[in-house]
């Protein structure tokens, strides 16, 4: 099916807002169209839902053909001795929970963009999450993929050639099916805790995270917890969790639970639309340790962008708008020589293609170049 050049637009950008072109946008239902699509195309960007922050699946130059894969949204194969199930590339997050959730299952990895987010575009940028601290990236919860390569040639890839497909950003090939392991259900519990000082985030986050039931710390600096009504000063959100058969319950002994409790993850996943009404166009995601924490924010205040993130794991969002976009490569420079990364979830795509090391660039490449010798995937993005 051909679109019309006003319904091309809506591909034409993703949640970064960058713009491009695309020569045309094609929807698979299933494999073998994917198969069909790429051998009769030369250039090819693949897209899930669009809410990627990097650009990485914005079309260039009017040349690249978009497979939008939403349409791919079939959930099979469901293994209830091995924890397992299969899904097409296409199965939105939130889509694939409500249909674990009958089975005392779910899988475990949560951006807050879980709502729309696809599992293809979870895998393809390795998708991290405020339960990070408990259950990691996304790779860590696939078994195999199955891919479509340049020539239309459809491979398996279990766990040692993963990583030439997952965190990839859609340079190596199409993902169109993987197996996912899947975790129990949880009881979860959540506090909202005030903290005074940036040096009090740090000391608190470390008790934290010598306790093994937290299952997400999340950050709000001074400015994003007055305008979502936290009140002064800095804030954390605690999450504790307990499998749902342990009598003795979540492990935050005073936590909200119920609705009290969904309230507030809901107030953590309202920040990104906040933010980016209040102007804030481009939201970065530098990884660093916690010891270095003080450092970056204090740079950060200093010249007023506001900070939320994945404090647990290191990963921060600050929130440039229009004329502080310019202030991008000087963070960049500070995360680096704090020996951070520039990109902790979001990927590098093409807005941070410049800040890749040389090195990082070589492996790259030649990943690349062994996976798709047609030079046909997501050209000029990432590398
Ligand atoms: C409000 C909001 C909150 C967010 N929160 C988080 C968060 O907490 N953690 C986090 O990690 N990210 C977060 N993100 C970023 C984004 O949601 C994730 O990167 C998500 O995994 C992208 O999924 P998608 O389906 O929208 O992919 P898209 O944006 O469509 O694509 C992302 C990249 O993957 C490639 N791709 C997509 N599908 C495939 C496929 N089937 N095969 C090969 N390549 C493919 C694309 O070419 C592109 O390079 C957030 C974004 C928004 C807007």
């Amino acid at each position: 099916m051909k679109l019309n050049k006003n319904l091309i637009k809506i591909y034409e950008s993703d949640a970064s807002r960058l713009k491009g072109n695309a020569k045309e946008v094609v929807h698979p239902r299933n494999v073998a169209e994917v198969r069909g699509a790429v051998a009769n195309s030369a250039r090819v960007v693949v897209r899930g839902a669009g809410t990627g922050l990097a650009g990485g699946a914005v079309p260039q130059n009017g040349m690249d053909v978009v497979l939008d894969m939403s349409k791919m949204d079939g959930i099979h194969g469901f293994d209830k001795e091995r924890n397992t199930v299969e899904v097409e590339a296409g199965v939105i997050l939130d889509e694939l929970q409500g249909y674990l959730a009958r089975f005392g299952l779910e899988f475990p990895v949560n951006p807050s963009s879980h709502a729309v987010a696809t599992i293809g575009g979870m895998i393809a940028t390795d998708a991290v999450g405020s339960r990070a601290i408990k259950y990691g990236k996304t790779s860590n919860w696939v078994k195999w993929v199955e891919i479509v390569d340049g020539y239309g040639e459809v491979h398996k890839k279990g766990i040692t050639e993963l990583s030439d497909y997952s965190g990839m950003e859609g340079i190596t090939g199409v993902i169109v099916r993987a197996c996912l392991k899947l975790a129990p259900r949880k009881d979860r519990s959540a506090t909202l805790v005030k903290v005074e000082s940036l040096e009090d985030v740090v000391s608190v986050v470390r008790e934290l995270k010598r306790n093994s039931a937290v299952s997400m710390i999340e950050f709000f600096d001074k400015g994003i917890s007055k305008e979502l009504e936290l009140g002064e000063g800095y804030h954390l959100i605690v999450e504790y969790e307990s499998p749902r058969d342990d009598p003795a319950g979540p492990d935050g002994a005073g936590a909200l639970t119920g609705k009290e409790y969904e309230d507030l993850i809901k107030l953590r996943d309202r920040v990104y639309p906040f933010v980016a009404g209040e102007g804030y166009t481009r939201i970065e995601d530098p990884k660093i340790m916690i010891d270095r924490f003080v450092k970056l924010m204090t740079w950060l205040e200093a010249r007023k962008i506001p900070v939320f993130g994945h404090v647990g794991v290191g990963i921060l969002h600050p929130c440039f708008n229009h004329d502080q976009e310019k202030l991008v490569p000087e963070m960049m420079a500070l995360v680096k020589r704090l020996g951070g990364q520039v990109s902790g979830e979001h990927g590098i795509g093409v807005l941070k293609k410049g800040f890749v090391e040389i090195n990082d660039q070589k492996i790259l490449r030649n990943v690349k170049k062994r996976t798709d010798p047609l030079n046909k995937f997501n050209v000029g993005k990432v590398v």
